[in-house]
């Protein structure tokens, strides 16, 4: 697959998808972490001479007031104090006032188009690949490079509609998500260990059919145990169930007995804001929901972890947002701290726990997309970046 080496930039018109889809509060931008992980292609592409164009998508954009929320301003402005350069901005995703700034942007000059999404407004045009969309965008360019790794598991216009053009490789990003997700993947050191948690069974059962043949180990934390545990008769109180999936967690847990992990012990309460109470899997009460894996599950989950030389993990283990259940999770990032493994955290909220927590450099990846690496977890193919790699 063609990457953004491949390419002699110079003079050159080249339009790089990026993820700047970053939190928004009140026109101020709360975490700027994507914006920093699209600097190397970013810099590495001025530097060759080219003249960047940036495309971008931001929230939703359903009515005209998400036009207000979903505005890509901020983003220039933060992107020109991180490249410590100016960065044009256009406050439109077409017509003459774009077209004009794109002919007269000089060599190393850098421009930022309004979110992508304001063409979702008027007929899904992005999100729904529309053709004429994505040619118009490509006649702005001579080279594509996509490195939003948090979208290339859609087909939008801004991707894939693009890339089905003209000339198109992938950026340093998607390179980096690809590089770590394959090598765990095809060839994995073990004890492979994978870590899920998050809410709902429903979202991982693709992942859990896909890994569990390649794992050694699966640790089942987080709401979505509950469901597990039920299906094995063990009463759950109030917790979360995702009743429709008990047949499919009890099939797994017969298949893969020796792989699945379950919780020993729980934290519940009556209500999310409450405080905790920690029992044995099978004291959970009638009136009580399990928020949380409790201190001797950790312990449990230590012994694999511990020799594991590599770890996935996908799904906080608890209602982390309440620093009453965060526990099980910040005990799991203390052990992963401790091992020398490979070890990759999706995208998501997971990512975003562990970097609140204040575990980011023990990790060896946190992925800057929850769906799109939860994807490649599924065994799935990612459209924005195989309509680069079959060109
Ligand atoms: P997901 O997007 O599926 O990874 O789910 C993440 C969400 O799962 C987070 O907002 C957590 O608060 C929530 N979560 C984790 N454990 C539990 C639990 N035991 N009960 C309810 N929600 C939970």
């Amino acid at each position: 697959m063609k990457t953004i080496r491949d390419f002699d930039l110079k003079n050159k018109k080249v339009i790089i998808r990026v993820d700047f889809n970053v939190p928004i509060k009140d026109g101020k931008i709360t975490d700027d972490n994507r914006i920093r992980e699209s600097l190397e292609t970013i810099n590495y592409a001025l530097d060759k001479g080219a003249k960047v164009i940036l495309l971008s998508h931001l929230g939703r954009v359903k009515t005209e007031e998400d036009k207000i929320k979903n505005n890509l301003y901020p983003v220039s402005i933060r992107l020109s104090e991180l490249i410590n350069k100016e960065v044009k901005f256009i406050n439109e995703t077409r017509g003459k006032e774009l077209e004009e700034t794109i002919n007269n942007l000089k060599t190393s000059e850098i421009l930022l188009i309004q979110n992508t999404r304001y063409e979702d407004l008027d007929g899904k045009k992005e999100s729904g690949n529309d053709p004429e969309l994505g040619k118009y965008w490509a006649s702005l360019g001579d080279i594509f490079i996509n490195d939003a790794f948090g979208t290339s598991h859609r087909a939008h216009a801004s991707n894939v509609g693009i890339a089905s053009i003209l000339p198109s490789g992938i950026g340093f990003l998607i390179e980096k998500e690809l590089k770590m997700f394959n090598q765990v993947l095809e060839n994995p050191k073990r004890p492979f260990t994978v870590i899920l948690g998050g809410a709902k069974v429903a979202d991982k059962i693709g992942v859990i059919e896909n890994i569990a043949p390649l794992a050694d180990y699966i640790l089942i934390g987080g709401g979505m145990a509950y469901t597990f545990l039920k299906s094995q008769g063990i009463n759950i109180g109030k917790s979360l169930l995702d009743e429709e999936n008990l047949d499919f967690c009890k099939t797994m847990l017969e298949k893969y007995k020796d792989k699945i992990i379950l919780p020993i012990d729980s934290v519940n309460s009556e209500s999310i804001e409450g405080t905790g109470r920690t029992c044995f899997i099978n004291e959970i009460k009638d009136n009580e929901m399990g928020l949380d894996i409790g201190y001797n599950t950790v312990k449990l989950f230590k012994t694999y972890l511990e020799n594991s030389k590599t770890v996935i993990w996908n799904g906080p283990v608890g209602l982390f947002e309440n620093p009453e259940f965060a526990k099980g999770t910040i005990g799991l990032c203390e052990i992963l701290k401790e091992i020398d493994a490979v070890k990759i955290i999706g995208g998501g909220d997971t990512g975003s726990a562990i970097i609140n927590l204040g575990f980011k450099d023990a990790m060896t990846h946190i992925s800057t997309g929850g769906g799109a690496s939860l994807e490649l977890l599924e065994g799935k193919k990612l459209p924005g970046i195989e309509v680069i790699k079959d060109k």
